[in-house]
């Protein structure tokens, strides 16, 4: 039984949204009584992320037992016609240049070269479809789930534009956030579960990039493993457990009523599965979302 590195991997748990608007572009709070709000309802991280615009003082919001990072989103252009793109920037030292924001290309370039994480926000919200993720490739990862986008226009969920780019091959990882503008509405529906080994920017951040979290509105995953070709989950109790792989080559199974699911079990057979990613339900109707595994064309074996 060989469990997926972020179940195996020495350090702890720690909660956190990396969506985030304050009154340093259109959020309804200051940053200091954001990071407030989400320090009592329990996160243990929270990463700023206004438009074209990042917090300086993130350290005076930061406690020994709560985290704020300093992030922004941008808003360059898509070449591919419509909406303006948005991607989030997560660790980075200052505010975008103008002179990066001409395209998506330039912009995650800009967020790379200030060590920090890119993900490309919410792209059914945004109308945009393959020609435009391809504008932004570079990304790590996508939002598979967005609060404001489902609060306010019911286009909160990218599961369909993260399952399109990982069939062709993708390794895109995904995040849930709030991308809270005013928290009463839109606080508090999603976040990402790390498994770092401290609550500080380099080791949530490094934990992110190796793919050690998964997304949720509140299910539990406790483990993934991997034996013998099968992948095992053991999970709070939910209604639902989907595997999804490329098309049809995934499974689905449903609690009897009345009962939850606590284990499951998957062995991809399929030839054709290139990816496995994991959705589960819970009674409430709340989701998790584990990050994808690969498999090597050459071994033939199932990678993080
Ligand atoms: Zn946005
Ligand atoms: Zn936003």
């Amino acid at each position: 039984m060989k469990p997926f590195s972020a179940f195996a991997a020495p350090g702890d748990w720690f909660r956190g949204n990396c969506h985030t608007h304050t009154t340093l572009s259109d959020g309804s709070e200051a940053p200091a009584a954001t990071a407030a709000l989400y320090r009592k309802k329990g996160y243990d991280f929270l990463v700023l992320t206004d438009h074209h615009n990042a917090c300086e003082d993130v350290k005076a919001f930061s406690a020994k037992d709560f985290l704020v990072i300093r992030g922004v989103e941008m808003h360059p252009p898509a070449q591919s016609g419509g909406f303006a793109h948005h991607f989030i920037a997560l660790g980075v030292k200052d505010k975008p240049p103008k002179r990066f924001l001409k395209t998506a290309a330039s912009a995650i370039r800009w967020g790379k070269k200030q060590g920090a994480l890119v993900f490309y926000c919410h792209p059914y919200w945004t109308g945009h479809g393959r020609a435009h993720l391809e504008e932004g490739s570079e990304a790590l990862g996508v939002e598979v789930y967005n609060t404001t986008c489902d609060v306010h226009r019911g286009l909160g969920y990218s599961e369909v534009h993260w399952d399109h780019v990982l069939s062709d091959g993708w390794r895109w990882r995904a995040l849930a956030v709030d991308d809270t503008h005013n928290y009463r509405a839109d606080g508090f529906g999603g976040w990402i579960m790390v498994k770092a080994g401290q609550l500080t920017p380099r080791s949530i951040l490094s934990a992110i990039k190796k793919g050690w979290f998964y997304a949720t509105q509140g299910p539990e995953i406790h483990d993934l493993s991997m034996s013998d070709g099968a992948i095992e989950l053991k999970c709070s109790p939910v209604e639902e457990v989907v595997w999804h792989a490329n098309g049809p080559c995934g499974s689905r199974a449903i609690a009897e009523a009345g009962k939850a699911i606590e284990h499951a079990r998957f062995e991809p057979k399929n030839p054709q599965a290139t990816y496995l990613r994991l959705m589960i339900r819970d009674a409430k109707g709340r989701k998790a979302w584990s990050n994808p595994i690969w498999r090597n064309s050459k071994t033939g074996r199932w990678e993080e």
